[in-house]
């Protein structure tokens, strides 16, 4: 699938016809365009990839463009975020911009539709103007407001923005068509007020502040954007964004919008609205809780960028709205990770095991970061008498389905060292067993001619003076539904209590390297990604110091996706 030639999507071949054609004279510019109102998610990172995408493989320009129209939810942290987190998986814009410095070339437009006529001020409440818009097959009822002369709407107008009038107690609409059956020809807002909040860009200069089809289209034409591509909740925009820049565009040139269908994953939600709120209530960790969907949260879970991008590329583009499968993200990030992802031994339940006849201080054993390929390096693991097992590992009176240690001669292999059979154990009295005797056979050290001695099962150990403690934090799906946004009632009562499981485990001592602090690239931290033995990918989480070790399980083992 990775090395075939991927047949064009449906926008790319929009592209190549424009380019045939010889539309714009060749030339390709996109943008992704942002709110700054959180942090972003794998949906956006679907827009990402199309956007730059486009842009690298056409030779055209992607920028990036922050759609700050609502200062009361914006805020830099976002703006801060969304840089990091674009530059992380692998892209970089031609320029930043932001809607907000359009605000004067906006407001002149707003002035000169009030003089055309096309725009008043109207003085109903959002829920009056609500309720006069009709149905799609109703017409709309006109606002008593729509007919104010000229320039009483610009005094207004003017009013509204030196702050003179109430938020909420006025906005300027665009005087279109109440009986259009696209409803967003019924005289769309353009402007409210906002004074309530400062912008994080432009302070206090602006009181009114455009609405996002007044807005959009407006930047992309004077950004010279030639393909605007969105998500299909914006086909029914898409007449209305035309309107705008026919009214006032006075070149041949035109910005043309082309929609996609949004990313869902099954499991987890893709709102900042719904994020903001389960970061905000301590509902999860924070926006990079590794739970989350949001590029930084996969990022600390320990999906790399080329993992994300695969994802992707894997789901591709249509125009139809459909629900994606959690598990191909995990399947994804198992492919990834798994031919480079050192093996190291960890044991998660532990139980003591001595071997009775060692006689040595301990030894060396060398040991394949991946087993059968000396390539990849290998690590140095210390093998003595005393160790930890699983504690699954063994049982007493076993039956003959049983493969691992059990007393009765049964041989089985440490991993990477040698072969032992249990003689017994010690026992509290509730049963809870304390200690596992064997014996080893000095022979069998694998690696070695005596080595290649076959058993039935092969187990992990640690050895005992030596191996680290760590905290192990396993993951499980955030809600317990397949799709929370489609339930009735509170979406926060559906998220799955179990998500987050932290089990303090015992590592090989290889890891011990760590413990020093983690580095941070542009504060960002590199990841390190082992392979558990049979418990999973696991990546060294950056609340990880000197004296505590702490990993987050990316993904377990087991691949569950079905093609
Ligand atoms: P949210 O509802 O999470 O706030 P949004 O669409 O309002 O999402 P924006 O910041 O406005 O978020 O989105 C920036 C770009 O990312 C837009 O072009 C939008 O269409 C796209 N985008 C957002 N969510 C998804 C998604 N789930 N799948 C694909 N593209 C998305
Ligand atoms: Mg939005």
């Amino acid at each position: 699938m990775e090395n075939e030639e991927k047949s064009l999507n449906f926008i790319e071949q929009i592209v190549e016809k424009d380019l045939a054609e010889g539309k714009n004279n060749g030339r390709i510019q996109t943008r992704f365009p942002p709110e700054p109102n959180g942090y972003l998610h794998i949906g956006h990172v679907k827009a990402i990839c199309m956007d730059f995408g486009i842009a690298e493989r056409y030779n055209g320009v992607c920028n990036l463009r922050f759609d700050d129209t609502n200062p009361v939810k914006e805020d830099v942290e976002y703006v801060d975020s969304i840089q990091q987190d674009i530059q992380w998986l692998g892209f970089q814009w031609g320029n930043v911009y932001y809607a907000s410095d359009y605000f004067e070339k906006l407001y002149d437009l707003a002035i000169r539709f009030i003089k055309e006529g096309k725009a008043y001020v109207d003085e109903q409440t959002a829920e009056q103007i609500a309720e006069q818009k009709g149905t799609p097959t109703e017409p709309g009822v006109a606002s008593p407001f729509r007919d104010r002369p000229i320039d009483e709407n610009l005094r207004l107008f003017q009013a509204m923005q030196n702050g003179e009038i109430e938020e909420g107690r006025m906005v300027l609409r665009a005087k279109i068509d109440m009986a259009n059956p696209n409803m967003h020809f019924r005289d769309p807002i353009m402007y409210r007020i906002i004074t309530s909040h400062p912008h994080h860009k432009t302070g206090t200069r602006w009181n009114v502040y455009p609405m996002y089809d007044f807005a959009h289209g407006q930047s992309d034409y004077f950004e010279g954007v030639t393909h605007s591509i969105c998500t299909l909740e914006f086909v029914v925009h898409r007449p209305l964004y035309d309107y705008f820049i026919d009214q006032f565009a006075d070149s041949d040139y035109r910005p043309h919008q082309y929609e996609f269908n949004r990313l869902n994953i099954t499991y987890t939600v893709m709102s900042k609205r719904k994020m903001l709120q389960l970061v905000r209530e301590g509902l999860v960790r924070g926006w990079d809780d590794p739970r989350m969907p949001t590029v930084c949260g996969l990022r600390r879970r320990g999906y790399s960028a080329h993992a994300i991008r695969e994802f992707i590329n894997k789901i591709g583009y249509t125009k139809v709205e459909g629900m994606i499968d959690l598990g191909l993200l995990e399947h994804t990030v198992r492919e990834d990770l798994k031919e480079t992802a050192p093996r190291v031994c960890a044991i998660f339940d532990p139980v003591k095991l001595v071997i009775t006849n060692y006689q040595g201080e301990g030894e060396t054993i060398v040991a394949d970061n991946i087993d059968g390929h000396p390539e990849l390096g290998s690590r140095e693991m210390l093998f003595a008498k005393e160790l930890y097992i699983e504690r699954g590992d063994f049982m007493q009176n076993a039956d003959k389905n049983f493969f691992r240690l059990s007393p009765g001669g049964r041989e089985v292999r440490l991993k990477s060292a040698y072969i032992i059979q249990a003689t017994g154990c010690d026992q509290l009295p509730d049963g809870t067993i304390t200690t596992v005797y064997a014996t080893y056979d000095p022979n069998s050290k694998s690696g070695t001619e005596g080595g290649n001695r076959k058993t039935k099962a092969t187990i992990n150990w640690v050895e005992c003076n030596t191996c680290i403690d760590v905290e192990a934090r396993l993951y499980d799906r955030l809600f317990a539904v397949e799709n929370p946004s489609a339930e009735e009632g509170d979406f926060r009562e559906l998220l799955n209590p179990n998500s987050l499981k932290v089990v303090n485990c015992k590592v090989e001592s290889s890891l011990q390297r760590e413990m020093q602090a983690l580095p941070l690239k542009n504060g960002v931290h590199e990841q390190h990604h082992y392979q558990f033995l049979k418990q999973g990918y696991f990546v060294v989480d950056p609340d990880t110091d000197a004296n505590h070790l702490v990993f987050n399980r990316t993904a377990s083992l087991k691949d569950n996706w079905q093609k």
